[in-house]
């Protein structure tokens, strides 16, 4: 019996149904998202140069702040008109992975590849560095939050490599993983998880069929590998709404959707959005 349970729970941690929407994790550490308390009439407030997401109400507003993986633990400053307020960084260790990929052009690409690569990576960039003023200031009454904080599911899969893993790709070590990666069979939906505009659609060389969804104030979520995309640029999108279907585009070892969840120009860990183990 014992073993059973065993066997069950197994199952229940990673395979990923849709539930309810999730509300954000307060989890201050590289790769993180700190959900800070403001002074009462706080309307805006910068972490690092860059604009933060600002939600609550005026009496008790709320920086939402995305924290870079390659921040060191810590003390650290948000900067609120010109006045610098402290919070802490708590230490995290990632994991380290080792990935055989044997289209070897898409580990080590030709110089011919250099100039598609360089373009697409600025697009994204571009897209992760803006900073627009949407109307998400609708509130969740039990969080306090801004409603587009809270995730939906983008596929129902499991987990296949989480955020923030340290990748050796063929013995050569790799930036480590920007994203989450949610395992499950080509033609899967894949769902806006929360509602915004898309930013941008585009077929990359190591991202392959991928879309961009503007969130508003830095929150901006990125989708890729699909199989076939179904998002328009400058689209508005609702929360749930199919983008695409899971595909195995760009450089991947099987099909799965690779998410991006991106604040104040740093990537962050999407399972802390998506109240995953
Ligand atoms: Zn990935």
């Amino acid at each position: 019996m014992p073993f059973k349970l065993h066997i069950i729970l197994l199952l229940l941690g990673t395979l990923l149904a849709a539930t309810t929407a999730a509300s954000p994790t307060h989890s201050p550490v590289p790769g993180g998202i700190a959900i800070i308390p403001l002074p009462a009439g706080t309307l805006a407030a910068s972490f690092q140069d860059n604009p933060v997401f600002i939600t609550g109400t005026e009496t008790q507003p709320f920086a939402i702040v995305g924290i870079p993986l390659n921040q060191p633990a810590g003390d650290a400053n948000l900067t609120i008109n010109g006045k610098r307020l402290a919070f802490e960084i708590m230490p995290k260790h990632y994991a380290e992975e080792h990935l055989t990929i044997t289209d070897r052009r898409k580990v080590s690409p030709p110089p011919r590849d250099y100039d598609r690569i360089g373009r697409e990576r600025r697009e994204m960039l571009d897209v992760f560095a803006s900073f627009s003023s949407m109307s998400n200031h609708e509130l969740d009454p039990e969080t306090g939050l801004a409603k587009v904080l809270n995730f939906e599911l983008p596929v129902q899969g499991r987990i296949s490599s989480p955020f923030g893993k340290r990748r050796i790709l063929n013995q050569q070590p790799r930036s480590p993983h920007s994203g989450l990666d949610i395992a499950a069979s080509t033609g899967t939906p894949v769902v806006a998880t929360a509602p915004g505009i898309v930013a941008v659609t585009g077929d990359y060389f190591f991202n392959g069929k991928t879309v961009l969804i503007d969130h508003g104030q830095g929150l901006i979520t990125l989708y890729c590998h699909l199989n076939t995309i179904s998002a328009t640029a400058g689209v508005k999108v609702e929360s749930g709404q199919v983008i695409g279907e899971v595909g195995s585009t760009g450089r991947v070892t099987g099909p799965h959707l690779h998410l991006s969840v991106n604040l104040n120009g740093v990537r962050v860990d999407p399972a802390l959005m998506l109240n995953l183990p």
